[in-house]
């Protein structure tokens, strides 16, 4: 236990909102992730209360997309698919026009919104916005399931609020929409690491894409190649991202915890357990700075949400699995696979396995250490020097 205050953004009305039905994207993820925190007692009871999102104004989301996307979206929503929206990728096999389509956008900057104002009055110190989380929408384009990028939007609002802002990105996925919107800006240090784009869409995030202008050294690609593992995720996180936060010295962190990183993601090749989740979630509550959780991709339900589910209680400082013998209020586990609790199983890692990921992950990281560190004051081990920057706010222990 511990008395970390926490928040969960959900509201009924985004319920009934939904991605056409044979999209892999579902929507009821995080309805379901509420579903079995509450059958734990992990939420609605004192420190761990609900908060409701509210529909932004498209006013709101002008903060970042154009007025003619927005109206491409309203047209688009209406059935009305324009060659002009198809320009902007609207209507695309990752893209498709639906109904609920600028509802949806506008319902999850909201949350966003409303995850951001909770965490800038100082209303709790970790907030959970599972709806959210659409990093591949650019000002004008629409990419991989999202139309309206909610992080972008959660992220100026706390810089606006005169935050510092350090943006991590945990998904499978390249957080592109995101990185271009902060590329030549300090205020927001981007963090992504994804699925090498050798292998998986958008097919870029290369870790030499490292921001420009005032934003040089402020942008951080870590590819990471299929197959990759705890350990070596773990190792990465360790190397180069930890260093870079506390240097950085963030007042606030917006998180994408995009859960297609674990084994058996039907769109993803990556072979992470969600112990790996635990561990992250971890070294993230130990800078001790209000933290916004977003939830992202994640296309088996199931393994997305018991990986929240699981970061969720990382967050409430509690350890062990519930005793599942009786199963949840009366309904058994989804899966077969593994009914012991949330925790997955110790993934065993082949010695192909670990060959193949190694020493390309070696290569990247070597890269970053090269070319990022230098401006953040790090040395090569990751250690403050003396100019510019040195140790952030927090930051204490540098780690070798
Ligand atoms: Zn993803």
């Amino acid at each position: 236990m511990s008395d970390r205050r926490l928040a969960f953004i959900y509201s009924p009305e985004m319920e009934v909102l939904s991605y056409p039905p044979d999209c892999p994207f579902k929507t009821q993820r995080t309805g379901l992730t509420r579903q079995r925190l509450r059958s734990f007692g992990l939420l609605g009871c004192e420190g761990r209360r609900e908060v409701a999102a509210r529909e932004a104004a498209l006013e709101e989301l002008r903060a970042f997309h154009t007025d003619r996307y927005l109206e491409a979206l309203d047209r688009a929503s209406r059935g009305d698919l324009t060659v002009e929206g198809l320009h902007m990728g609207l209507g695309g096999e990752d893209t498709p026009v639906f109904k609920d389509l600028l509802a949806y956008g506008r319902w999850a900057a909201g949350g966003a919104l409303r995850a951001s104002d909770v965490l800038l009055g100082g209303e709790a110190d970790v907030v959970f916005d599972l709806w959210g989380g659409f990093h591949h929408a650019f000002p004008e384009h629409a990419g991989g399931f999202c139309y309206v990028n909610d992080v972008v939007l959660a992220c100026q609002r706390c810089v606006a609020a005169g935050r510092r802002v350090a943006y991590l990105d945990v998904d499978a996925h390249h957080g592109d929409g995101v990185q271009a919107a902060f590329y030549d800006r300090s205020e927001v240090l981007t963090l992504s690491m994804h699925e090498s784009g050798k292998t998986l869409y958008p097919w870029g995030g290369a870790e030499t894409e490292i921001g420009e202008g005032r934003g040089l050294g402020h942008n951080v690609n870590v590819p990471l190649p299929a197959g990759t593992y705890d350990d070596a995720f773990l190792r990465a996180f360790d190397r180069v991202v930890m260093p870079l936060l506390r240097a950085y010295g963030p007042d606030l962190l917006v998180v994408e915890l995009g859960m297609d990183t674990l084994a058996g993601d039907p769109l993803t090749h990556l072979m992470l357990s969600n112990n790996a989740h635990v561990d992250l979630m971890t070294r993230l509550l130990g800078l001790s700075r209000p933290m916004l959780v977003a939830g992202g991709g994640g296309y088996h339900v199931e393994n997305t949400v018991r990986g929240w589910a699981l970061a969720w209680r990382t967050c409430c400082g509690e350890e062990e699995d519930h005793d599942l013998s009786l199963g949840l209020g009366g309904v058994m586990l989804g899966s077969t696979e593994w009914a012991g609790g949330l925790r997955d199983p110790v993934r065993p890692v082949t010695p192909e396995q670990r060959r193949a990921v190694d020493a390309e992950l070696e290569t990247s990281l070597e890269t970053l250490v090269r070319l990022v560190f230098p401006h953040h004051g790090l040395g090569e081990a990751g250690q403050a020097g003396k100019a510019p920057g040195g140790a952030g706010p927090g930051g204490a222990a540098p780690k070798g």
